[in-house]
């Protein structure tokens, strides 16, 4: 077999590869072409194969893309790394899953940047995303916006696919009438072949940003489980709807900004970005602000709820248009009482809000009794359609800069465009 970093040719019946070989896994061998991306060939379709000798470094390639990146003509953008599977790639040298991080890291492994645009790029955190503290939306704000002070055309953010919306919804929230636009990308990586995504993703974010010509927060990954196009959604629409596929992203309740078609690297508009009129500004969250989200379901037990008792805020992600058991219908559902009566205690010292478990559609606590008798304990929500993430870091960051009754007044209108006006049916499962 080959060593890493060994020029390797490769043919199968139709084709004939010629890269750097990287690693063998079981089924298939890991070569990198002279384009920079890495392709998998299937073991079974190999037909030839031979060594051309050890890759040598061009010695002016680093010179070069220095001077490239302190280029003026192109437009500047910036890249803040948070980590998750984007941020890796194997280093053919050493073999290693690493982790690279400067401007001219970036050009190397993603070639097309090369001739568009100027980078800057830096490390935030390199985390997996599911251990995200409202600690790291400050650090990233705060990143954001000093790359926003410095002049950057836009922002690109790295980020772990499993909580990356909740991230986006947190800068959405964060950052008031930000200028320019901020894309979340990340990559779905399928365990078993090497994977482009995250190359067509950040690829495509950076399309966006060169043609975009107003601010906000979006996240843009793939249209499909092919590399040929990528959908930008609004950051606090955005979900994660599958656990592997590269399509999973996708707007709830909402439309769609743009499709990046990245063959020809053309923006399609599906909606007018509306500039902002406001002054730049970044209120933060508070690090120890305690809100819960609870998920109702059948036998809920009052203990699920009792711990809220010493919290700032609660989202219930209620069943249907929004609804908890809190009835005792029969002598089997005294629970239900007690659950309502606490919850009503609850619902009076703090904001307590409604989402839908449904997932798609909007909260409407008028239909049914449990609807009303919520209503009547002050339960918040009605009528709004925010996924139950996006209604989270809502309240968090809502409790963090307002005061109680503001909260609970600006929790229900539309702050960036997390309510829509209308339910419109061709936003069910775009
Ligand atoms: N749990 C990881 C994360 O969200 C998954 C890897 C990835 O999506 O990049 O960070």
């Amino acid at each position: 077999m080959f060593r890493q970093g060994e020029v390797v040719e490769i043919s199968t019946s139709t084709q004939v590869f010629r890269g750097v070989f990287i690693k063998e896994e079981k089924d298939f061998l890991v070569v990198k072409l002279s384009n920079g991306y890495n392709i998998g060939i299937a073991k079974r379709n190999i037909k030839g194969e031979k060594s051309l000798g050890m890759v040598r470094r061009e010695e002016n390639t680093m010179k070069k893309l220095k001077e490239h990146i302190r280029g003026k003509a192109l437009p500047l953008i910036s890249i803040l790394h948070t980590g998750g599977t984007i941020a890796s790639k194997v280093d053919y040298s050493t073999g290693a899953v690493i982790a690279r991080f400067t401007p001219e890291d970036i050009i190397g492994l993603f070639p097309e940047l090369r001739s568009m645009a100027s980078i800057r790029s830096r490390l935030i955190s390199n985390m997996l995303s599911e251990n995200m503290r409202f600690s790291h939306y400050n650090l990233l704000g705060r990143a954001v916006e000093e790359e926003v002070r410095r002049g950057v055309r836009g922002v690109i953010i790295t980020h772990g696919t499993d909580t990356l919306h909740y991230s986006a919804a947190a800068l959405s929230f964060m950052l008031e009438n930000i200028p320019v636009p901020v894309v979340l990308v990340g990559s779905q990586r399928s365990s078993d072949r090497p994977s482009s995504d995250s190359a067509v993703n950040l690829i495509s974010a950076v399309i966006f940003i060169i043609n975009a010509r107003a601010g906000g927060v979006f996240v843009c990954m793939h249209e499909s489980m092919n590399d040929s196009s990528c959908l930008v959604v609004e950051g606090v629409n955005a979900r994660k709807m599958h656990t592997s596929r590269r399509d999973a992203f996708r707007p709830i309740n909402k439309g769609l900004v743009a499709r990046i078609d990245y063959e020809n690297k053309r923006v399609e508009w599906l909606k007018d970005l509306e500039k902002s009129r406001g002054e730049f500004n970044i209120k933060l969250f508070k690090e120890n602000i305690k809100v819960g989200l609870l998920k109702a379901h059948p036998n809920l037990l009052i203990s699920e709820l009792e711990c809220f008792k010493h919290f700032d805020g609660l989202i219930i992600e209620g069943t249907g248009l929004g609804h908890i058991g809190i009835s005792e219908t029969d002598k089997l559902t005294k629970e239900n009482k007690r659950i309502g009566e606490l919850l009503a205690g609850l619902a009076r010292r703090i904001p307590v809000v409604m989402t839908s478990q449904t997932i798609y559609g909007r909260i409407n606590m008028n239909v049914y009794s449990t609807g009303r008798d919520l209503l009547r304990m002050g339960v918040l929500g009605n009528y709004t359609d925010m996924t139950s993430e996006t209604a989270f870091i809502k309240l968090a960051w809502l409790l963090s800069n307002y005061k109680k009754e503001e909260v609970r007044e600006l929790f229900e209108r539309n702050l960036r465009g997390e309510i829509s006006d209308r339910t419109e049916k061709e936003y069910f499962l775009v």
